[in-house]
């Protein structure tokens, strides 16, 4: 007995042993890097150009709704009038009929080159919160600090910080030795069909293997990361699939006074319920694992031992991250219930009954799997399954990090405050963006805008009030030259 203890008790000790060691090896927080002083950007009057795109209301609409064309041509002729260097130096295409591509040709034909991405439709703004606007979504004001209106954060900032950055070293004469893309979108918020991905098809056509591709995605984040203090850089290595599924109950119609013991509604409520009691199996495999890792540097001791002994703490780490809502995205396919429809009338059983659930799909998982999963859990005869017709995506391909591409945008990243050292984190993008469109042809595609972003912010997006700091516009801005600047690097 007492040797079982002794054997107990020294394997115990070896395993405490072998989770400091690997504690300690982890490489510690980044060094400082580059200097903050080289960049300068008048962001008084890049504010103002901002702010004079929201004025074009180039929104997205669902599919059928006619698109307001004029809004998107009056956009392009204001930016060519706002940024006459970038447009002498650049030459400028029309894809899709509504979309852009710029190509600014490197000084070597032969360097692979580099493609910034950004998209300049917006959501529609909901008639009934326009009165809890304090300026009009399409207003364009510079007010108290901030630039007001739909697209300051989604999504034209990325356009408008491209082309700041291109304007600002255009007119010093100075040109890429690689050749850079900027490739702006016009339906990203409808899935990117007719823009992105036919942009991402003439290139390919063109033979462009992409030594970097850059789109929106991820932000500096303040306070989102538990455990670490300040800002944090997260670079969106991966995005989910998107796919919403639509259930269809039947049953017999009739009185609502003499129902059957199964109804419409009540198998329809009943194949939800289980949907929602049986969720996807969560996982840390991928960006989301490598997400930790990054961590681990930043976070205090006790989470640090934690975090870099995955092997032995996974299950740990996912039960705490499915605490929040936020966590539970990153580690597994969601399930979300989001449209019901049934019934005319209050004393009349409806023969049919639907329901909408939207799935995000983490990588490891398809729309088949998905769609499989989901008949297996539902296994009722009333019930059919059938995908909606809406854009659907499997998960992207994850991009690496182990290359140059990824240390140029840490790098840059770093740059930006060489003072502190910010944490650079590779995650999992839980929304779709246009950078999907790559995951055939390259893997390294990039989703991040170097825009602080805090939790108030966030409801921003798509939401009532989106807007930015003037000083948030010019760190986008100076995170742009920053990268032209060091392409050489790649
Ligand atoms: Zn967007």
């Amino acid at each position: 007995m007492k040797r079982f203890l002794l054997v107990v008790l020294g394997s115990g000790v070896a395993l405490l042993g072998l989770l400091i060691v690997n504690t300690a090896r982890i490489p510690g927080a980044a060094e400082p890097f580059g200097s903050s002083s080289s960049v300068r950007i008048d962001a008084t009057a890049a504010a103002e150009r901002l702010a004079g795109a929201v004025r074009f209301p180039t929104v997205s609409v669902q599919s059928g709704a006619p698109i307001d064309t004029a809004a998107f041509q009056g956009l392009y002729a204001y930016l060519e009038r706002s940024y006459p260097a970038a447009h002498a130096a650049m030459r400028r295409e029309t894809i899709g009929g509504l979309s852009l591509l710029y190509t600014w040709p490197g000084t070597d034909s032969a360097a692979a080159p580099v493609v910034l991405m950004g998209h300049v439709d917006v959501v529609p703004v909901t008639e009934e919160n326009r009165a809890e606007w304090l300026h009009g979504p399409f207003d364009g004001t510079v007010a108290d600090g901030f630039v007001w209106g739909r697209g300051t954060l989604d999504d034209k900032v990325t356009v408008l910080a491209a082309l700041e950055a291109v304007e600002q070293l255009a007119a010093a004469g100075e040109r890429p030795t690689r050749t850079v893309y900027l490739a702006f979108g016009h339906d990203e918020e409808v899935g990117g069909r007719y823009g992105a991905r036919l942009i991402v098809d003439t290139l390919v056509a063109r033979g462009v293997r992409p030594a970097l591709v850059l789109d929106e995605g991820g932000f500096m984040t303040e306070g989102a990361i538990p455990g670490v203090e300040g800002i944090a850089a997260v670079v969106g290595i991966a995005e989910k699939g998107y796919l919403s599924l639509t259930l269809t109950s039947r049953a017999s119609g009739g009185h609502s006074s003499m129902p059957p013991s199964r109804t419409a509604v009540g198998a329809l409520s009943a194949a939800i319920d289980r949907l929602m009691a049986n969720p996807f199996p969560s996982s840390l495999d991928g960006p989301t694992a490598q997400m930790m890792t990054a961590m681990a540097p930043y976070v205090p001791f006790g989470q640090r031992l934690v975090l870099s002994n995955l092997w032995l703490t996974e299950p740990l780490v996912i039960r705490s991250l499915q605490g929040t809502p936020l966590g539970g995205a990153l580690t597994r396919t969601t399930t979300a219930p989001t449209m019901l429809d049934a019934g005319v009338k209050d004393n009349v059983l409806p023969p049919e009954a639907t329901a909408v659930v939207n799935f995000r799909i983490r990588p490891g998982e398809t729309r088949e799997t998905v769609i499989a999963r989901v008949r297996e859990i539902v296994n009722d005869t009333m019930i059919t399954v059938a995908p909606r017709d809406s854009a659907t995506a499997d998960p992207s391909a994850v991009s690496r990090t182990d290359v140059p591409a990824y240390r140029l945008i840490e790098q840059t990243i770093r740059a930006m405050a060489p003072e502190s050292s910010i944490p650079v984190l590779p995650y999992l993008v839980m929304g779709g963006t246009d950078a999907k469109y790559w995951s055939a042809h390259s893997d390294r595609v990039y989703r991040f805008l170097a825009v602080p972003l805090g939790d108030s912010d966030v409801a921003r997006v798509h939401g009532v009030n989106e807007r930015i700091g003037i000083d948030a516009f010019a760190t986008a801005i100076g995170f742009y030259v920053r990268l032209l600047g060091g392409l050489n690097g790649l």
